[in-house]
């Protein structure tokens, strides 16, 4: 089987997994953004994928999400992993999105580069559910305060959370923690912020994004069960 037939079986597959999840979700999202995560693979193959109709792609690395994006210029580009201070040149202004603002001096630094190219940088605040000490993220009971914080920063704007759940033999396992994270929206919703608007809760992989939906997130992002060769 040749490459896009392949793609278009998984992403087939995928769109179908997610219409009968959010049969389940009583509502709790409507609109799925599957991003298509291409750190593994070549512009050529991500490609292949847009022209499947796919529009949004992930990258982890600053360097990696400009080459692909100066091939795809149409998509839109996500910056879904962690980002270090001395990078963030690299992806303000580039990044549709920025999913992994984790901590105060990274977000003076998107602010700073913002100003500078006179623009709003796009970002949601990742959150570290659940609790693990090497993954990134702002503790749950710490985000209110962060995103009241955050209004102190005119170039930045708050489009949602992320998080990451732990890799799991039982996926199932996962649940508890997207679903904290909804309500966590929720609560936040009802307070008055500057530069924040609840639009997406970007959880779910490969390995949850159904159980993800399930619980209400509206952003997806997905790499090995769409190119797995
Ligand atoms: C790699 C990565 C993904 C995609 O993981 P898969 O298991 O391949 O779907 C999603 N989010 C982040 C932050 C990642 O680094």
């Amino acid at each position: 089987m040749d490459n896009k037939t392949k793609l278009k079986q998984n992403l087939a597959t995928i769109q179908s997994n997610i219409a009968k999840a959010l049969l389940k979700n009583g509502k709790k999202s409507t609109d799925i953004t599957i991003i298509a995560v291409s750190k593994t693979i070549g512009s050529d193959i991500a490609k292949l994928a847009f022209d499947l109709g796919i529009r949004d792609f992930g990258e982890n690395r600053t360097q990696e999400l400009n080459q692909k994006k100066q091939f795809i210029k149409e998509a839109n580009w996500h910056m879904i992993g962690r980002l270090q201070t001395n990078k963030v040149k690299e992806v303000v202004g580039v990044a549709d999105l920025i999913h992994s603002l984790d901590r105060w001096n990274l977000a003076e630094e998107i602010n700073k580069r913002g100003r500078l190219l006179n623009i709003e940088v796009p970002v949601l605040v990742q959150v570290n559910i659940a609790g693990e000490e090497q993954k990134a993220g702002i503790e749950p009971n710490d985000v209110e305060e962060f995103l009241d914080s955050l209004g102190q920063l005119s170039n930045i704007k708050v489009y949602g959370l992320m998080t990451m759940a732990p890799f799991m033999e039982n996926n199932e396992g996962t649940r508890p923690i997207f679903r904290e994270l909804f309500y966590l929206k929720e609560k936040l919703k009802n307070n008055i912020y500057k530069n924040v608007e609840f639009k997406y809760l970007s959880m779910g992989m490969s390995q949850d994004y159904e159980i993800a939906i399930e619980e209400g997130s509206n952003m997806v992002r997905i790499g090995s069960a769409l190119f797995d060769f």
